[in-house]
């Protein structure tokens, strides 16, 4: 991919967040509440450790972007949410993107519900009772196999369907993503660019390269050659959003934005990780139970990004 020339201070106006958060409890609760909205996931999670307050406006805020999304594509937060929970389905795609983000970085076009083979049927009985979606015919000629809506290849994602609904009235647009993968959430960690390895649950948000995703940053996944048009496609919405979506971890924006990092770091693309630890992935509860969130959530599977792309690669070295 060419490096096109985009202003790269644009979107950073990340918050230098002092180191002491003492200082902080001196501030009137609205003021607490005004900046903690200007804050990125990434920001959110630092914040919300320092104080009881803290978790309860960060909490606050995060829930209220992910209500504000639901909202806009018709769903009740609580209702979309117990059948979620009773399907464990989960969000991902462009809708877990935004939330990362304050003040509506981007309008996602729809939303992607991803549910495993066993409860899939029931999940889209569910929605189409107890919402205004209805479903729309794939167009002919085309099979869920080798066309998303957005028209980026899902092979190897353990995908057995795509179901398209739409709003009867808002006429917004929902995916329904079969997943027959042993543990759904695994097909996350398949998508073709870190940027979209993010997902909305019942009990709270997750991002799984929070390093590069908070700089609107993304490396791509997998490009054999008869996908690339698709994923071009892709990679140019997500440019007009403000995101990059770089070809390799060893390019040279990736390079710096990864500068410096430490071994475990979340970005580090030579790290194992697991879902349910805490150098895993940065995770968010609506609430403050964090222990019983993740066992109930997220299942307990491990990845390894793209591990050909940086095999003998001298380049690659984190700190320590
Ligand atoms: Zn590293």
């Amino acid at each position: 991919m060419e490096a096109q020339s985009r202003p790269e201070a644009i979107n950073d106006l990340r918050l230098p967040l002092p180191t002491e958060f003492g200082q902080w409890n001196k501030f009137p609760p609205e003021l607490v509440r005004e900046t903690v909205q200007h804050m990125d996931f990434e920001q959110l999670t630092t914040f919300r450790s320092t104080s009881r307050i803290h978790d309860y406006e960060t909490n606050k805020v995060l829930e209220e972007r992910v209500d504000a999304q639901l909202t806009h594509f018709g769903l009740e937060k609580g209702r979309i949410f117990e059948i979620m929970t009773k399907r464990h389905a989960f969000i991902s795609g462009s809708v877990a993107l935004v939330v990362l983000f304050p003040g509506e970085a981007f309008i996602p076009g729809d939303i992607d519900f991803y549910v495993g083979e066993e409860y899939h049927d029931q999940f889209v009985n569910d929605v189409l009772s107890s919402t205004k979606y209805t479903e729309t015919p794939l167009p002919s000629g085309t099979t869920t196999t080798v066309l998303f809506r957005d028209g980026y290849p899902l092979e190897n994602a353990g995908i057995k369907s795509v179901k398209w609904l739409q709003h009867a009235e808002k006429k917004t647009k929902m995916n329904i993503i079969q997943i027959e993968l042993p543990e759904v959430m695994a097909a996350v960690f398949q998508f073709y660019s870190t940027l979209l390895m993010n997902v909305i649950t019942p009990v709270g948000v997750g991002c799984g390269y929070p390093r590069l995703t908070m700089k609107k940053a993304g490396v791509l996944k997998e490009r054999p050659m008869e996908k690339a048009h698709k994923v071009a496609l892709n990679q140019d919405k997500y440019w007009a959003r403000g995101f990059d979506i770089w070809p390799t971890w060893t390019c040279e924006p990736v390079k710096r934005l990864l500068a410096g990092h430490k071994q475990g770091d979340k970005c580090c693309p030579q790290q194992r990780r697991t879902l349910r630890t805490k150098d895993g992935f940065l995770w968010m509860s609506f609430k403050e139970d964090r222990g019983v969130d993740l066992k109930l959530f997220l299942p307990d599977i491990a990845w390894l990004n793209d591990p050909k792309s940086i095999v003998n690669d001298n380049s690659h070295t984190c700190t320590n």
